[in-house]
């Protein structure tokens, strides 16, 4: 077990190791900035290191201040988050640079209360900017760190809630030394990253192998524990191309479901086995009307994809649709005919953005 008698030698070779390892991110380059860590904090959350190197530059680029973000319309944002999924953080990175701009006048906050308290900002989030850009001793557990922490202690068990949770909180904090937080942090995430990694961790590269409980007691591949997979379900769904002239309709996804704020085709799942059954299916046909305050038949089938969704196989099928007005009820979403240009520059979910060359 590491104890506090032996931090200050767990951290002389941590950093020794980080002196030569350090992942050479974009988001590194300018740590002085606290806006490029939290985009890049935010980004990285619940997606991988490589999917964000591509994204990160190109959204700096397109809002380069807290400022510029906050003034963006929200559908632009989204457009250049377009790919990168959890479509919820990107309305509140965009909400909290607002409120950034309202109450801190456009300056990012660099007190812990006040940065926890914008949209989107957990303790996570608030440690990893304020002990990168501003050195404060403020601990931080990813997905990374509560790995590595909880191989350096062997703790088992449900890490994300409960004791064990609180124990390597605890850990991350007390491990920090009292002046270079951020860089310890930063050493600690990459280790996780490149070396404790998830599966076959590579003890015999681990700079802290002789603290490491479970490299001690051979329960490096038990900790953590594994996920029970979650069963998986099958689902079929209907996407509408309905035309007006030269324009389409759209809806936008309302607060609350998957892609909320992303724009889509008319869209509803189905118990229907056969795209010949879609037009006499009642529940579909009521769920397209409740969504769009239209009346929407679907008619000839034109291409199906399957893609997964968290435990979800999805079989979509996209079809010609008819619409025979309107329903007279307020529709759930938001809609609109939309051009081609403007099919373009709105953001779609991933899918309807594979099928806009059907269009
Ligand atoms: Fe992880 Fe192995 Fe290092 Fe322990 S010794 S921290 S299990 S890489």
């Amino acid at each position: 077990m590491v104890t506090a008698g032996l931090f200050t030698s767990f951290r002389r070779k941590l950093l020794r190791w980080y002196g030569k390892h350090a992942r050479s991110l974009p988001w590194r380059e300018d740590v002085a900035d606290p806006y490029c860590v939290w985009v890049s904090e935010i980004m990285l959350q619940q997606t991988t290191t490589q999917t964000v190197r591509r994204y990160f530059d190109r959204f700096i680029k397109a809002f380069p201040t807290i400022q510029s973000l906050a003034e963006a319309d929200l559908d632009l944002v989204n457009r250049h988050w377009e790919g990168l999924g959890y479509y919820r953080r990107c309305a509140l990175l965009h909400k909290a640079a607002q409120e950034i701009v309202a109450r801190f006048n456009g300056v990012f906050p660099d007190n812990v209360d006040d940065v926890r308290g914008l949209p989107g900002i957990g303790r996570y989030t608030a440690g990893a900017i304020l002990s990168i850009v501003f050195d404060q001793r403020l601990p931080i557990l990813e997905a990374n760190t509560l790995r590595l922490h909880a191989r350096l202690l062997a703790v088992r068990g449900d890490l994300l809630h409960g004791g064990a949770n609180a124990r390597l909180w605890e850990f991350a904090e007390t491990i920090l030394p009292r002046t270079g937080s951020g860089k310890l942090n930063q050493a600690l995430m990459d280790l996780g990253s490149l070396v404790c990694t998830p599966k076959s961790p590579k003890c015999s590269e681990c700079p802290v192998v002789t603290f490491c409980e479970s490299a001690k007691q051979g329960l490096q591949n038990e900790i953590p524990s594994l996920k029970t997979k979650e069963q998986t379900e099958y689902r079929t769904e209907v996407a509408l191309l309905i035309r007006k002239k030269t324009k389409t309709l759209l809806i936008r996804s309302p607060e609350g479901e998957r892609w909320a704020g992303l724009w889509d085709f008319p869209r509803a799942g189905t118990e229907a086995e056969l795209p010949l059954m879609f037009a006499k299916d009642p529940v579909l046909q009521n769920r397209l009307a409740e969504l769009t305050g239209r009346k929407l038949t679907p008619g000839r089938l034109i291409c199906s994809l399957k893609h997964a969704v968290t435990k979800y196989r999805i079989t979509l099928f996209f079809c010609e649709g008819m619409d025979t007005g309107k329903t007279g009820n307020t529709a759930l979403c938001e809609t609109r005919w939309v051009t081609a240009a403007e099919l373009q520059e709105l953001p779609l979910n991933s899918t309807a953005r594979k099928l806009v060359q059907f269009v």
